[in-house]
């Protein structure tokens, strides 16, 4: 497992998840249309009003630790790193992969490298369809 040194890590860690998971299920709808632009405001406000776990999050927590993500995502070669300050871009739709070794739950961007973002393994596997209900 990736050693996460310090509180502030893990946070960012785990945000990462959700925002990813976000950015997932933004394209994975029905309609059929890919979004690959985001506007920062909008996925402040979906992620405070859509995940539990940032429920109780202000705008600003939320805002202040997305800033700090998207770099490590621009560096990981999920998001286009010429942003304007509002917008973000997507540089590759994103699929969902799951880890053989860790069963941790990654969502990739075609452009990245095929690894666990939590144990590095390189052995992932398509996620299995959800059943909706
Ligand atoms: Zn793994």
């Amino acid at each position: 497992m990736k050693y996460l040194n310090n509180i502030s890590n893990i946070k960012l860690f785990e945000f990462e998840w959700y925002l990813r998971d976000y950015f997932f299920r933004s394209n994975s709808n029905n309609s059929g249309e890919i979004s690959m632009v985001f506007e920062i405001e909008d996925i402040v406000k979906t992620i405070g009003e859509k995940y539990f776990r940032y429920k109780t999050w202000t705008d600003l927590e939320i805002r202040d630790t997305l800033l700090k993500v998207l770099p490590i995502l621009q560096k990981k070669g999920l998001l286009d790193s010429k942003l304007d300050a509002d917008t973000v871009q997507l540089r590759s739709k994103l699929e969902r992969r799951q880890c053989s070794d860790c069963y941790y739950v990654n969502c990739l961007g075609s452009e990245e490298a095929k690894k666990c973002l939590r144990c590095s393994s390189e052995k992932l596997v398509e996620f299995p369809t959800r059943i909706k209900r």
